[in-house]
């Protein structure tokens, strides 16, 4: 795509980015099939090319942001599809994250759509204020009917009682059980540790059971998605993570930092484009990145141990976007869940989102919704036990519209592999 930006307008780190995204597009408009918002609404406006021809409009005129192209980039689930189905390369994600800085910074948004973004990028990225929230709107529940949209979409997502808080999720090394052959970080994260401690605890399982010594970094927390990923401050996020697992490298050393919520996954593993310009961290960026793992990545070399409960439970395996669009990790999952005794199903339409998408069901509860229904009717489908996935936020959202137990992936390798039963699947 011929791009029109002056010498001035490129000597801007995010713009000069932007514009080589711009001109990978060729127009073609495979994109749009796969692109959940446009299969949904049928808007030009609400596919990739659409959104790339708002963008590219709106940078190149400087123009502060208008109401139409906020709502048709609000819409975008950042669910990476069309970087999948792309034949041209274009790398979608860093054009809409740049896309949606330059929305923040022009764009005035309604009074309580403020607060909300506000509210949300405040507390989920802190365990303690996040859990406190989250007990909080228990009060709230009676009177859900009587309240707006969005704040019902949020009562909804709210489990009706938290798990207690698990000591494992505090800095702190755990031994290998076995001969040591590995020494991994594990990214124990902000809301998955609120919402399913258990997911932390069968990762620590399973990776020791396998010969890995498991750090909990002192002063790691939050990836920075949930904000980076809106056009807000996601850098200060990632940077204190950089400078507490480069410190582990310097000291103990690391043969890779595990995380096992695919949505914090793509994000550090983005780090080191992040932080391309800034000379103080950019290598130690670069290094965080290339160490940065999928839990099933890890599992995948290692080797899965012969399970020691076979269940031949049929497990619909969901893959979520991030995982599979962000990170490229197709088929490790499905054959280590094979591996350990389980049916794995892959139901249709597997490339489209669920409509967790970080907070996007929270802000965007219709499209939200519609995409969670057709996902779970697509799960269905296949006539599954229970249903796995890599991502808590796909975890919580496919289990607000279905009974079939939902639980993470790693929890069934654990299981398998000698861990307890995961207590949302039954006996
Ligand atoms: S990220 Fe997902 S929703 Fe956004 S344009 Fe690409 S395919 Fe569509
Ligand atoms: S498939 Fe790629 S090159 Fe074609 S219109 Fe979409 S983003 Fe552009």
């Amino acid at each position: 795509m011929q791009t029109n930006f002056t010498l001035a307008q490129l000597a801007d780190p995010g713009t000069n980015a932007a514009e080589k995204v711009l001109r990978t597009c060729v127009h073609c408009g495979f994109c749009t099939a796969t692109c959940p918002t446009y299969v949904l609404l049928g808007d030009e406006l609400d596919s990739p090319r659409g959104r790339i021809y708002l963008i590219k409009d709106m940078l190149e005129n400087s123009r502060p942001a208008t109401p139409e192209v906020v709502k048709h980039i609000d819409r975008c689930l950042s669910c990476l599809s069309c970087m999948s189905t792309c034949p041209s390369g274009v790398h979608y994600m860093h054009l809409v994250d740049h896309a949606r800085l330059h929305i923040e910074k022009t764009y005035k948004r309604p009074l309580f759509d403020r607060i909300q973004w506000g509210a949300l990028g405040y507390l989920i990225p802190r365990p303690r204020l996040f859990r406190l929230a989250m007990q909080s709107s228990r009060l709230a529940r009676p009177f859900a009917r009587f309240l707006p949209g969005r704040i019902r979409a949020s009562l909804a997502l709210a489990p009706a009682k938290l798990p207690p808080s698990s000591i494992l999720d505090r800095p702190q090394v755990f031994k290998s059980e076995i001969q040591r052959s590995r020494r991994v970080a594990l990214l124990s994260g902000c809301a998955q540790q609120v919402l399913a401690p258990e997911i932390n605890q069968a990762t620590i399982r399973l990776l020791t059971r396998h010969g890995c010594e498991v750090v909990i970094a002192d002063g790691v927390g939050c990836c920075g998605a949930i904000n980076h990923h809106r056009g807000r401050d996601g850098h200060s996020y990632a940077r204190r993570n950089i400078l507490a697992w480069s410190r582990e490298i310097n000291n103990g050393g690391l043969d890779a930092i595990v995380i096992n919520t695919s949505g914090c996954g793509t994000t550090v593993k983005d780090y080191g484009f992040m932080f391309r310009d800034d000379p103080d961290i950019s290598e130690r960026a670069r290094i965080v990145s290339s160490l940065a793992k999928d839990i099933t990545e890890v599992m995948s070399e290692i080797g899965l141990q012969a399970p020691a409960n076979p269940s031949r439970r049929r497990v619909a395996y969901h893959s979520a976007c991030s995982m599979q669009h962000g990170q490229g990790i197709r088929e490790q999952p499905k054959q280590l869940l094979k591996n350990a005794g389980f049916i794995v199903l892959d139901p249709p339409e597997s490339h489209l989102c669920c409509g967790s998408a970080g907070t996007y069901n929270l802000m965007q509860p219709g499209i939200a919704t519609q995409l969670r229904d057709r996902k779970i009717a697509n799960i269905h489908s296949t006539s599954p036990d229970l249903i796995a996935a890599g991502n808590i936020g796909c975890i919580t959202q496919i289990s607000t519209g279905t009974a079939l137990p939902a639980v993470h992936t790693v929890e069934l390798l654990d299981w398998a592999t000698g861990g307890p039963r995961p207590a949302a699947v039954p006996a």
